[in-house]
């Protein structure tokens, strides 16, 4: 199991630091929430943290875009360090050029599909992405409650995934913690992400990423 730190809700002010702690608690990878304002509610991120974050620790960057026109970016991001760029299947025409584009550059691509959106659209898509995430919140604000009904619907892609005897693995979104890990790793989550359960944790980052792992 694959657990990736959504660094939204770290401490901006001590970035540096932060990164330090959730490389020594043994995470495997950065999960870097861009969001622009229009695709979603909130404004975090861009290409600047990203390249700060790789010169600040060796962790694979996993990069979640939540903007309008994600093919403008992705070459920004892809020099800024990224390792993984996942992008969502809801507002993009053009997907399977834009994923083609991402691995052209290098850089391993993924697909997002939100709560409301039907596993039928990732159809045709699955054998040409490394990794599909689910989101199990509505995409935008970190520390939401986890949405039960897209265990269902892990379920469902894992299915799919052994049916067709891909390699793509499943990574879910939104509201993971202790409590509802075991649910989705069940029904064939590989990557979960994790960013109120890890970095608010009352004990710090260390106790944060453990309570994790102690509950896989
Ligand atoms: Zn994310």
């Amino acid at each position: 199991m694959i657990i990736s730190a959504s660094i939204i809700s770290s401490n901006f002010l001590n970035l540096e630091q932060d990164l330090k702690l959730t490389k020594s608690a043994g995470v495997d990878w950065l999960h870097i929430d861009v969001m622009d304002g229009r695709f979603v509610p909130n404004i975090t991120v861009g290409p600047f943290i990203l390249h700060h974050c790789r010169k600040s620790v060796d962790l694979p960057l996993d990069v979640h875009l939540m903007i309008e026109e994600p093919e403008k970016h992705i070459g920004t991001f892809a020099s800024a360090g990224a390792d993984r760029i996942s992008i969502h299947v809801e507002n993009n025409p053009n997907i399977y050029r834009t994923i083609q584009e991402i691995r052209e550059l290098g850089v391993k691509p993924g697909i997002v599909i939100n709560p409301g959106t039907p596993v039928e659209a990732l159809n045709s898509l699955l054998p040409l992405v490394d990794m599909v995430l689910v989101m199990t919140v509505n995409p935008g604000f970190s520390g939401q409650k986890f949405i039960p009904e897209m265990v269902e619907k892990v379920r469902n892609i894992k299915s799919i995934i052994v049916r067709e005897g891909l390699k793509t693995i499943i990574q879910v979104d939104g509201g993971i913690n202790r409590d509802t890990l075991g649910q989705v790793t069940r029904a064939g989550a590989d990557v979960i992400v994790s960013a109120t359960a890890i970095y608010k944790h009352a004990d710090g980052i260390i106790e944060g990423v453990n309570e994790l792992r102690n509950a896989l």
